[in-house]
């Protein structure tokens, strides 16, 4: 497997092939104003208004003077100790006689006390004892007054609401705030400018094939409805990450031109417990008001793990999400257009309730691209760039062989970048070179085959095919391929004519053969041999130890069963610890059995390969030249290498 090449590309994907250096977008000396600073501008404001009116805001007699208790107060007014008292709401300050001059009023101690509300009482006291007083209008009655009460007893909740808008806002990234959390993030594309079509997706065409179906189905549901078929509403796109899901998905969208749900697994569990389900309940709710419509779930296997997987007995949150999905598809009218499409580069891990029938049912693979296929990736993602007359595309995609669409896009910005810097107007050759060089080097990927290491991959795969294809009983070749993926140079692709559940001497013969082809190839062809067949020995020898302990297929050791009583499965290992339940002289007889079985089939396939050997140069030279060749266009190789050899022969 390849280092994620996903994460690195995604934001790529986003601004296009090149990204213009310089400064962002109108940033020319103006301040901008964006959301957050004016919330920031507004919040400021707020407590400065609600300072102002906290310290002056309220035209109050204030408090002056030395406090007294109301009895005392009431107590001064009949004894006729108050020169006077002003009133406001439910203060009362005022003189007393206590002044040293001529009249005991001037310099007089000041005093504030609090009275009883509605302050009638206390002037009608006053008015009894002759005390002049004044009542000033409540400090809440003036226009002025009302906004800076408001503004005291609003201020700080709005600045709490504030800060927490601004942080869901910051949390969330987009214009989503706290108080959704339960509802669907799904983006809704839809068609516009930067509208994503079939176009843009290159060298995965078995998966276009299989997408345009799709598409159609969703331009004109009535056609396929009318004679009462059901389109299948999962589909369930894999392949190893780079090589274009996302991108197709949304070429699907782009293409039906129909409302387009997009959501990735891993934020349906996200930030808070909970949620995940009802995300879910929310995501499919809004497909169905807007069918015919695509819901696109990116990364299932995030959310869709096996259930009760992984330690502590798995993660309680992810399967109530998984199950509120289950639920939602099973839940789907029949006649609804929605067409639910997943990506994932890990179906191994997925829960097989979300494979079953009904739901993600359907597969369409999206593998890595073969030359051609990389030819036209390149293509797509040179197409807006200026692009130097001596530019080979074939030639950078015959030396970028395992790289998938995510390194194509990534390679032809770089070249672009170093074009730029080195002041080009166009990006050339060398730009390519280099580009290649660094992204190779940097990653330090192994990925990409020596001259030498291909041309050994090819012949073993060769051999692999050429001696399925000579071997009556063998399983026809499906296709053939030097295009590296995970730690397999290459894969010579059987398709079994039918599914078996027993299976012939004959068959197991054929097949020992060309499991045995790749090397016999390389030391036919190349003169050496190499580690590359260690796993193609592995699968050999576990069939010829079952054919002959188990099943019978040996004269010498004969209709005896030697193995342990376990599941019988075709090719798997021995595993450790085995019980050997028979005699050390048994145990001799086997491995000899089973050296002389390999050996005979040894021989067989060195006879093959050596009266064939023209074919296997044939299919290796068009692995070289075209990485990738299916069944039909092997045996055109064949016939033509065949009738080719009968004129050099004479026959
Ligand atoms: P995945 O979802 O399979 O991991 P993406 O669809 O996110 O991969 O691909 C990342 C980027 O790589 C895309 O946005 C696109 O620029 C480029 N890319 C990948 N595959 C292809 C392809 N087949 N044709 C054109 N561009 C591709
Ligand atoms: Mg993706
Ligand atoms: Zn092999």
């Amino acid at each position: 497997m390849m280092p994620s090449p996903d994460r690195q590309n995604r934001d790529q994907n986003d601004r296009g092939p090149m990204t213009p250096q310089g400064s962002p977008p109108g940033n020319n000396g103006h301040i901008q104003f964006n959301g957050t600073m004016i919330l920031w501008i507004v919040m400021g404001v707020a407590l400065l208004v609600w300072l102002i009116f906290a310290i002056w805001g309220s035209p109050s007699i204030g408090s002056s003077g030395t406090k007294i208790s109301t009895s005392t107060f009431v107590n001064d007014v009949t004894t006729g100790k108050v020169c006077s008292v002003t009133i406001q709401d439910d203060t009362a300050t005022g003189v007393l006689k206590t002044g040293t001059g001529s009249d005991p009023c001037v310099n007089g101690q000041k005093f504030n006390t609090v009275i009883a509300t509605p302050n009638t009482d206390t002037a009608t006291l006053l008015g009894q004892n002759h005390v002049p007083y004044d009542i000033k209008p409540s400090s809440s009655n003036s226009a002025g007054s009302v906004i800076g009460s408001i503004l005291l007893n609003f201020a700080p909740i709005l600045l709490l609401i504030g800060i927490i808008f601004w942080f869901s806002r910051r949390s969330s990234g987009t214009q989503q705030n706290l108080f959704s959390f339960g509802q669907s993030r799904a983006r809704l594309y839809t068609s516009g400018k930067t509208r994503t079509t079939f176009a843009d997706v290159a060298g995965v065409e078995e998966a276009k094939v299989d997408l345009e179906e799709i598409v159609d189905y969703l331009r004109t549901p009535e056609r396929y409805q009318r004679l009462g078929g059901k389109i299948p509403h999962g589909m369930l796109l894999v392949g190893p990450p780079g090589t274009g899901k996302t991108l197709l998905a949304k070429a699907v969208a782009g293409e039906a031109d129909v409302p387009f749900f997009s959501m990735s697994g891993s934020e349906f569990v996200e930030m808070l417990v909970g949620v995940g389900a009802s995300r879910v309940r929310d995501l499919f709710e809004k497909a169905k008001k807007s069918a015919p419509c695509i819901v696109f779930i990116d990364e299932l296997d995030a959310v869709g793990r096996q259930r009760g997987a992984g330690m502590g007995g798995g993660n309680d949150e992810r399967e109530q999400t998984l199950n509120q999905i289950l639920v939602e598809m099973d839940g789907f009218d029949p006649r609804q257009a929605i067409v639910v499409l997943a990506a994932t580069n890990r179906p191994d891990v997925l829960d097989p309730a979300l494979l079953r029938p009904g739901r993600f049912d359907r597969r369409v693979v999206v593998d890595r691209p073969d030359r051609a296929g990389r030819q036209a990736i390149l293509a797509v993602h040179s197409r807006d760039l200026p692009m130097g007359d001596d530019v080979k595309l074939d030639i950078v995609a015959r030396n970028t062989p395992g790289m998938v669409g995510a390194d194509l896009a990534n390679l032809c910005n770089e070249a672009a970048l170093l074009a730029a810097r080195r002041n080009l107007d166009k990006v050339d050759m060398q730009s390519f070179e280099d580009a290649l060089d660094r992204i190779v080097i940097g990653a330090q990927r192994p990925l990409v085959l020596s001259e030498q290491e291909r041309r050994i991959t090819a012949f073993h795969e060769a051999g692999h095919a050429i001696v399925a294809l000579m071997t009556p009983e063998a399983d026809p070749v499906h296709k053939v391929t030097i295009v590296p993926r995970g730690q397999a140079l290459g894969v010579t692709q059987f398709m079994p004519a039918e599914d078996r559940h027993n299976y012939s001497r004959g068959y197991l013969m054929a097949r020992i053969a060309y499991g045995l082809g790749g090397r016999v190839a390389e030391e036919t062809a190349l003169g050496d041999v190499t580690t590359g067949a260690e796993n193609d020995f592995q699968n050999v020898t576990n069939l010829v130890r079952e054919m002959v302990t188990r099943w019978g297929m040996s004269k010498r050791v004969g209709p005896v069963f030697y193995g342990s009583d376990r599941e019988v499965f075709l090719g798997r290992e021995m595993s450790l610890g085995q019980q050997r339940e028979f005699s050390e002289h048994m145990a001799g007889i086997i491995d000899e059995e089973v050296e002389q079985l390999i050996d005979e089939r040894y021989q067989y396939v060195k006879n093959v390969l050596a009266t064939n050997r023209h074919l296997l140069d044939a299919v290796a030279a068009a692995l070289l030249e075209r990485e990738t060749i299916d069944s039909t266009e092997l045996q055109a190789i064949v016939r033509q290498a065949a009738s080719e050899q009968s004129v050099i022969t004479g026959r």
